[in-house]
């Protein structure tokens, strides 16, 4: 039987095309530091206000005991790194900014912060503090598979507006045009087999004709178990790097599309 023919490729960007790095080191900590400025600027923006009293009920009732500490202006129990220090955000700026550093810290998914995030990475992207590094065969890559008509499309557990301005805003220029899709985890779990049928029935496609590359074992296992083709991402500075039974690549120029 013949290879099925690939007619999109489905990215992720972590760690596949961007240097986990940029993500951990450079836009987590930019959106932490502006977090209390960019709440004073903004405070009287309605939207941001809304966040604000989501993020107020969410803290009214965290049962965590940390966030009991916080919300009663003491130090957090036990002396954890950086404990002090969200002491001192509750008392300079308020509970709230101490509360969502708290989460940020702890990798709590929180869709209030999330949108603040993403709030203040698109006033970073915009005046130029934030451009996004992509590995060097991303960009190439990108436009040849474009120019071959090949369908283009991102999965990332960023959201879809943290995806296009990463992409709008890259090293190599505005390259969020090459891409036809966008995914993020409201379609489901990177992890869950389920997300990528659902992805396949948006991009109306039968999986075999959709190759996800991926830098998560989990995610590619979670592909290839509806049929999708597959590599794994094996970058320079990824943590997990055994790629288990399936191909890996070390950059988007090495894959040969039937
Ligand atoms: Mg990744």
């Amino acid at each position: 039987m013949a290879e099925p023919v690939i007619r999109c490729i489905l990215l992720d960007i972590e760690g596949t095309t961007c240097p986990v790095s940029f993500v951990a080191s450079v836009l987590f900590p930019y959106a932490r530091e502006r977090l209390a400025s960019y709440l004073e600027t903004n405070h009287a923006d309605p939207e941001v206000q809304a966040l604000l009293a989501a993020t107020q009920a969410a803290l009214a009732v965290d049962p965590n005991p940390e966030v009991q500490a916080l919300r009663q202006g003491s130090p957090i129990p036990g002396h954890q790194p950086g404990g002090q220090e969200y002491l001192q955000a509750a008392q300079t700026n308020s509970p709230l900014v101490a509360y969502l550093q708290w989460l940020i810290d702890h990798d709590i998914k929180f869709p209030a912060l999330k949108e603040l995030q993403g709030r203040i990475w698109a006033s970073g992207y915009a005046n130029g503090d934030l451009i996004a590094p992509l590995f060097d065969d991303v960009a190439p890559t990108l436009h040849r598979w474009h120019r071959e008509r090949y369908q283009l499309a991102v999965y990332s557990s960023g959201s879809v507006a943290a995806q296009q301005l990463l992409y709008r805003h890259s090293q190599d220029g505005n390259l969020e045009g090459l891409f036809s899709h966008w995914f993020d985890s409201r379609i489901g779990s990177k992890q869950a087999t389920d997300s990528y049928s659902a992805i396949a029935a948006v991009l109306q496609l039968d999986p075999a004709e959709i190759l996800f590359v991926s830098d998560a074992i989990a995610e590619i296992r979670a592909a290839h178990g509806i049929g999708m083709a597959v590599r794994f991402s094996d970058r320079q500075g990824n943590p997990g790097r055994d790629p288990g039974p399936f191909n890996a690549i070390q950059s988007l120029a090495e894959i040969e599309l039937p």
